[in-house]
């Protein structure tokens, strides 16, 4: 594609897109009256206008059933997770019976860390990338602290080569074949949240199991953004949140993907509850725990349905649009960014997302040797909605569902203007 730098070119990109009717089914923030340029949808996506009449829905259904809506609301709640595993397993490249919703992302990262990180003997490693997000961090850490390891000891950081950004996919895997009997498990990001970069799933896996390890990921960041292909790959587990690129809003319930090698198992070990048990005799109230023979035996407490709400309302909308025809639009989208970013010469910054597509998503991460945080509260002042990160680095994220071209561009012109 040849990009150019007018506002003719991105308008008229903007008319041939294949999704520009999305555009108008979101709410955006106001910035003095008018529509913010908003490119933060890796943090918090925003709400879909739809959204408002599916609460609207099941308050109806509470207020008239009660609890005659587990089974008679429009969209019975004894089953509402259901409701994802058709748009799920075509985004995240699985069979239904391999994911489901439950709970928040970190609560999820540890319980599936309990049953998929087994320390014993001298395999009891966690192989991670380095400046992974806080969040796995802290999990990772906990985790081996909780079997008494020592987190310097037991978790082996990937670091980018000396005066590199990003990671190099054989650095990864020699790091897990270098470590072949002491890896228990090799847990990365899809994308990473800081760079951009997005892992090669599909060779981290294989190395991993070569090592004897599991691999298991965050895809955080890959969840409505990029397409994958989990059941193809191998991947043992995944784990992510809905309210970033899947615009689920706030603390919405999080994403599981546990390949069927594991979830038929039924003496996985895991930490159950009842709603991870049949439902044919669940209530039946009695003794001994029979997990489903599937994800779903997992889920622990009764399904959280105001907190999937709008990730169902969401999900409708990447079901009309299309993860593989998003993902052609992010490139483009993304790409233009790139370019216009590289006609700029009046300040200093590097991109240092990868230039490969197939090694990013949405998200491009300029770095400012020193003046990142002024020249952020400079774009918010404009009404350009962008995240600053420490250090030094401001996110940029057009998402296909909702932005434009033309707001590329304008995000160009107020930055070529900037002093
Ligand atoms: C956003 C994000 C989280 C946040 O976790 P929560 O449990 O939803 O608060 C964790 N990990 C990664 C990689 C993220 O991008």
């Amino acid at each position: 594609m040849r990009f150019k730098a007018s506002l003719e070119f991105a308008e008229k990109m903007d008319a041939k897109d294949p999704l520009k009717k999305f555009r108008k089914q979101f709410h955006f923030p106001l910035h003095k009256g008018k529509k913010a340029i908003y490119f933060c949808g890796n943090s918090l996506g925003l709400q879909p206008k739809q959204t408002a009449k599916a609460f609207k829905q099941e308050l109806k259904d509470w207020k008239t059933l009660a609890i005659g809506g587990y089974s008679g609301a429009r969209n019975p709640w004894l089953f509402y997770h259901e409701n994802f595993k058709k748009p799920l397993s075509k985004m995240m490249g699985c069979r239904q019976h391999e994911v489901t919703v439950m709970n928040a992302l970190t609560v999820n990262l540890h319980l599936l860390l309990l049953s998929f990180y087994r320390p014993a003997g001298d395999r009891y490693k966690i192989i991670m990338e380095a400046g992974a997000f806080p969040s796995d961090q802290y999990a990772a850490e906990t985790q081996v602290t909780f079997y008494g390891y020592h987190p310097g000891d037991a978790i082996i950081e990937i670091a980018p080569r000396k005066g590199e950004k990003i990671l190099r996919t054989e650095d990864i895997i020699k790091t897990i074949e270098n470590n072949k009997d002491a890896v228990a498990l090799a847990l990365l990001g899809g994308i990473n949240y800081y760079t951009g970069q997005l892992y090669n799933i599909k060779a981290i896996t294989e190395a991993a199991h070569n090592a004897g390890a599991m691999a298991g990921y965050d895809l955080a960041h890959v969840a409505g953004n990029v397409p994958m292909e989990l059941h193809k790959w191998d991947a043992d587990f995944a784990v992510w949140c809905s309210y970033k690129y899947l615009n689920a809003g706030p603390g919405a319930a999080s994403g599981v993907y546990i390949n069927a090698r594991h979830a038929h198992n039924k003496n996985k070990g895991r930490l159950g509850g009842w709603w991870g048990n049949a439902e044919k005799t669940r209530f039946k109230m009695e003794k001994g725990f029979k997990p489903k023979p599937n994800v779903d035996g997992w889920q622990v407490s009764t399904a959280q349905v105001f907190n999937m709400v709008a990730l169902k309302a969401s999900l409708e909308m990447f079901e009309k649009a299309g993860i593989k025809t998003l993902r052609k639009k992010s490139v483009q989208l993304s790409g233009y960014l790139e370019f216009l970013l590289q006609q700029i010469h009046n300040i200093k910054f590097e991109i240092i997302t990868p230039a490969d597509p197939l090694q990013r998503g949405a998200q491009l991460s300029l770095y400012f040797k020193g003046k990142g945080k002024e020249i952020h509260q400079e774009l918010t002042n404009k009404g350009i909605i962008v995240d600053y990160r420490e250090p030094g680095v401001i996110r940029v994220a057009p998402a296909p569902l909702y932005n434009s071209f033309k707001e590329v561009y304008k995000f160009y012109e107020i930055v070529k203007a900037f002093e």
